[in-house]
C-alpha cells in the first residue's frame, strides 16, 4: 500500500526533526517540513501531501492559521494543528480553517497517529460525500424531468433546473418553502385541487406514479405534467420518512400529439369532415332515438361521385384532393346544420338527414345536393362537371344496427349507378337480396375461374344467301357446383361489377383463338368467331395487346376473329371505344354492334364507329311477325344498316315465319334456335363439318 504523505510545519528545527522522525517510524513519509508560514504554504502547494501537521505558532507574520486557510484556498488537505498551549481565542479562529484535529504538544506517538489516521479518514469520506453530491447535482442539472425533494415535514430542500423553470422559480428562493406552495396542482380533468402532495406522500405514505396534473405556475399559466412523488426512507430504519423526492414532467407536446391523433381517429384529415368510425356512432345515437320516440325518423344518404377515379388519374391525385374539398364545401351548405355530413370513404359521402317529415323531404335534400353539383368545379384552372349519385335508405325504426343502414346504402347506391348514375335511389328489400346474391356469386365464380369451369360455347350464324354458316359466336356458359346453370345475362353483370370480367374475358378470347385455330388444323376449315367485350375491358389500358398476342400466340389471322360491342359500351366513352376500335379493325378484325336498338346509341356518334355489322336485338324478333311496331324498327335498322354500307344480323330467330320477314326485309345473317343454340366445341365442330360449304363463305 502506498505511504500517506505528510508535511510537517514546525519552527523549531529540532521538534521538527524529531517528528519527522517519529513519522517515518509509524510508516509514513514525511515529503517535507516547514518553519515558517510562507513556507509553509509554497511546499504544500508544490508537495501535495496527503495531511498537514501545522504548529499554530510560527515565528513569522502568518501564523498556521492563516497558512492552512491559504493553504485550503487552493488545495483541500486535511490540517491537524498542533500547539504547546492554546487559548480560546486561538481556539476560535483555529475553528475557522476547520481543522481536521488538534493536538496538545507534548504528544506520545498513539496519540499523533490516532490523530492523523481519523484526519485522514475524514477527509476521505468527505470528499466520497461531496463526489456524490456533486455527481447528484450533474444528474439533476441534466436530467429531462423537473425534480424536487423535501424534508420529512414536506420543505422544499433541492429543485433542479427543469423544475424551476417549469414552475418559474429560482431554486434559491424555494428553500425551506412548503411543497404545496411550490408546486400548486390542480386535477387533470375537473381543473380541481386535490392532490396534496404533503398529505398524500409524507403522511399517508403512498407513492404516485406518472399522475396527469395541471400544474399553475408562477405567472398563473397552467401546463400539464405528469408527476411521480416517492418517499425517501432512512436507510438504516427503513420505515422513517426523511423526506420525498418528486418528479414532474411537462407533457403539452405530448397532449398535443395525443388530441391529433384522437381527432385523426374521428376526422378525415383532407376534408375535415367526421370519417367513417364518427359517423358510424352518429348513426348509432340517431337508431337511438329511433328507439326512445317512436315519430323521430332520419335517413341515411351514401352519395358517390360519378367518375372519379378519371379525374384522379387524368389530372392527378393533388387535383383530386382539391376537388373532395370543393364537393365537400358544397354538400354542408346543401344540407340543414343538424345533419352529419361524413367523409366516408374515398369518393363517397355519407349523410345523416336527422329527423325528417316524409320521404318527400329527404328527396327534397336530395334534390338540393344534386343542384350543388350543378355548377362546373374549378380544379386546376378548368371547369370540371361532376356528378354525385345518391343511395338512400330510409330509418322508421327498422333498423337496429348502424352497419345495416350503411349496407343498405352502399346497395343502393351501387345499384343508382348501374341504373340511375347521377341520380338517387331507395333501397328497398329486394336490393339487399340481390346484394347478398350478388356476394355469393362473386365467390362463387372466383372459384370457377381458379377451377377452370367455365365453358365456351359456339353459336352458328348463318348466312341467308347461302344458307350455310357463316360464323359463330362465342357464348360463355358456367355450370356453378352450388347453383347449377347460371345464364350470362345473370352473372356477366357481377363479374363486370366486381372486375372478374377482365380475366374471364381473356381466358374466352385466348380458347376462342386457339379453337379457330384447331377447326382451321383439323377440320381445315377458317371459321370466324366473334367475341363478347364488356365495358370494363375497354377500360383496361392493354385491351389490344392482349388481342394481339392471343392472336399471334395462335397463329390465326385477325379476320377470323370477329368483336362485339353494344351500344352502352359503345356510348360510355366514345373517344376512347372509337380509338381501340380503330387499331383492331385496322389489324383485319369484323365489328359489331350487338343488341343494336335497345340503347340510346346516337347516330352521329354511329357513323365515326369503324363497325361492320349491326346485330338486330333479340327482343324485336320474338313478336316480329304480330308487332308492327318491332317490324319498323327491325325495318328501319335494316335500312340504317344499309345506308351505312353495314351487315345487319337478326338474333334470336326461331320459326320459320320470323325467318321470312327478315329475310324479305334484306336481312342478310341469321343467328337463333331456328338453326340452332350455343353448341360445345365438339357438337360445334360436327355441325360445321355437315354444313360443308363454309370454305367458301369464310374466306
Ligand atoms: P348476346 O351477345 O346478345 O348473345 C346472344 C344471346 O341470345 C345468347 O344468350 C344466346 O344464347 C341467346 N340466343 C341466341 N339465339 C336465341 C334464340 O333463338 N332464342 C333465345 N331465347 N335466345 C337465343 P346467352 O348465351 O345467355 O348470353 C347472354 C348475354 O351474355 C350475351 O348476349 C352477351 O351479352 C353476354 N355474354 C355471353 N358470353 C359472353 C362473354 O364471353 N363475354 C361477355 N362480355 N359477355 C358475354
Ligand atoms: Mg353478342
Ligand atoms: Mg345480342
Amino acid at each position: 500500500m502506498k505511504k500517506n504523505t505528510l508535511l510537517v510545519v514546525e519552527d523549531e528545527v529540532l521538534v521538527a526533526k524529531d517528528i519527522s522522525a517519529r513519522l517515518t517510524q509509524m510508516g509514513y513519509e514525511v515529503v517535507g517540513t516547514a518553519g515558517k508560514g510562507k513556507d509553509a504554504i509554497a511546499r504544500a502547494l508544490s508537495l501535495r501531501p496527503d495531511l498537514i501537521l501545522m504548529d499554530i505558532h510560527l515565528r513569522d507574520q502568518i501564523d498556521g492559521i492563516t497558512a492552512a486557510q491559504e493553504i485550503n484556498k487552493t488545495y483541500d488537505v486535511p490540517v491537524i494543528f498542533c500547539t504547546a498551549y492554546s487559548n480560546n481565542d486561538t481556539l476560535e479562529r483555529a475553528k475557522i480553517s476547520a481543522p481536521y484535529g488538534y493536538i496538545l504538544k507534548p504528544f506520545d506517538n498513539r496519540e499523533l497517529e490516532i490523530n492523523i489516521e481519523i484526519a485522514l479518514y475524514k477527509h476521505r469520506a468527505e470528499r466520497a460525500l461531496r463526489e456524490t453530491e456533486q455527481h447528484l447535482d450533474t444528474t439533476l442539472r441534466n436530467i429531462n424531468d423537473g425534480v424536487v425533494a423535501t424534508d420529512r415535514m414536506g420543505r422544499v430542500s433541492i429543485v433542479n433546473s427543469v423544475a424551476e423553470n417549469l414552475v418559474g422559480v429560482t431554486a434559491s428562493e424555494t428553500q425551506g418553502m412548503p411543497i404545496g406552495q411550490l408546486l400548486e396542482l390542480k386535477d387533470f380533468e375537473t381543473g380541481v385541487h386535490n392532490v396534496d402532495l404533503r398529505s398524500t406522500v409524507l403522511e399517508q405514505g403512498e407513492d404516485l406514479w406518472n399522475v396527469r396534473q395541471y400544474l399553475v405556475r408562477r405567472n398563473g399559466s397552467e401546463v400539464p405534467v405528469e408527476i411521480s412523488a416517492n418517499l425517501i426512507r432512512d436507510n438504516e430504519t427503513d420505515t422513517n420518512a426523511i423526506g420525498m423526492v418528486i418528479s414532474l414532467r411537462d407533457i403539452s407536446q405530448q397532449i398535443g400529439y395525443e388530441r391529433q391523433i384522437q381527432h385523426n381517429a374521428f376526422y378525415d384529415t383532407l376534408t375535415s369532415l367526421p370519417n367513417r368510425t364518427l359517423f358510424l356512432d352518429r348513426v348509432g345515437h340517431a337508431i337511438d332515438r329511433t328507439r326512445q320516440s317512436s315519430d323521430y325518423r332520419f335517413a341515411v344518404l351514401f352519395i358517390d361521385l360519378d367518375n372519379f377515379r378519371v379525374i384522379n388519374e387524368g389530372l392527378g391525385h393533388s387535383a383530386g384532393d382539391a376537388l373532395i374539398v370543393d364537393v365537400s364545401h358544397r354538400i354542408s351548405e346543401a344540407i340543414g346544420h343538424a345533419d352529419t355530413l361524413s367523409r366516408f370513404s374515398g369518393d363517397i359521402f355519407a349523410v345523416v338527414l336527422d329527423d325528417i317529415a316524409s320521404l318527400q323531404s329527404v328527396i327534397e335534400s336530395c334534390n338540393k345536393i344534386k343542384k350543388a353539383f350543378a355548377t362546373p368545379f374549378s380544379v386546376n384552372h378548368r371547369h370540371i362537371e361532376i356528378s354525385g349519385t345518391i343511395g338512400i335508405v330510409l330509418n322508421n325504426g327498422n333498423y337496429r344496427q348502424p352497419e345495416e343502414m350503411i349496407r343498405d346504402a352502399d346497395t343502393a347506391v351501387h345499384r343508382a349507378k348501374r341504373e340511375a348514375k347521377g341520380g338517387y335511389l331507395v333501397f328497398d328489400t329486394q336490393m339487399h337480396a340481390n346484394a347478398l346474391r350478388y356476394i355469393e356469386w362473386r365467390e362463387e365464380m372466383q372459384q370457377a375461374i381458379d377451377a377452370q369451369k367455365f365453358e365456351v360455347y359456339y353459336q352458328p350464324i348463318i348466312s341467308a344467301e347461302t344458307g350455310h354458316v357463316a360464323s359463330m359466336e362465342a357464348l360463355l356458359r358456367w355450370k356453378s357446383d352450388k347453383y347449377g346453370y347460371v345464364s350470362p345475362a345473370d352473372f356477366i353483370p357481377i363479374a363486370e361489377e366486381s372486375g372478374l370480367i377482365v380475366q374471364i374475358g381473356e381466358w374466352v378470347l385466348r380458347s376462342v383463338c386457339k379453337q379457330i385455330a384447331s377447326w382451321q388444323l383439323e377440320l381445315g376449315l377458317q371459321v370466324r368467331v366473334s367475341v363478347n367485350l364488356s365495358a370494363v375491358q375497354f377500360e383496361q389500358k392493354n385491351l389490344t395487346q392482349m388481342i394481339t398476342s392471343a392472336l399471334s400466340e395462335s397463329g390465326i389471322s385477325p379476320k377470323l376473329l370477329g368483336l362485339e360491342i353494344t351500344e352502352g359500351v359503345a356510348m360510355r366513352d366514345i373517344e376512347l371505344t372509337i380509338n381501340i376500335l380503330e387499331q383492331l379493325q385496322q389489324q383485319g378484325m369484323p365489328i359489331s354492334i350487338d343488341d343494336f336498338g335497345t340503347g340510346y346509341s346516337s347516330l352521329a356518334y354511329l357513323k365515326r364507329f369503324p363497325i361492320d355489322t349491326l346485330k338486330i336485338d333479340r327482343s324485336f324478333v320474338t313478336e316480329i311477325t304480330e308487332s308492327k311496331n318491332d317490324q319498323a324498327i327491325a325495318q328501319a335498322i335494316v335500312a340504317l344498316a344499309q345506308s351505312m354500307g353495314l351487315n345487319v344480323l337478326a338474333e334470336g330467330v326461331e320459326t320459320n315465319e320470323q325467318l321470312d320477314f327478315l329475310i324479305a326485309n334484306g336481312c342478310e345473317f341469321i343467328q337463333g334456335h331456328y338453326y340452332s343454340p350455343a353448341l360445345p366445341a365438339a357438337a360445334a365442330s360436327q355441325y360445321l363439318c355437315r354444313d360443308k360449304p363454309i370454305k367458301k363463305t369464310g374466306t
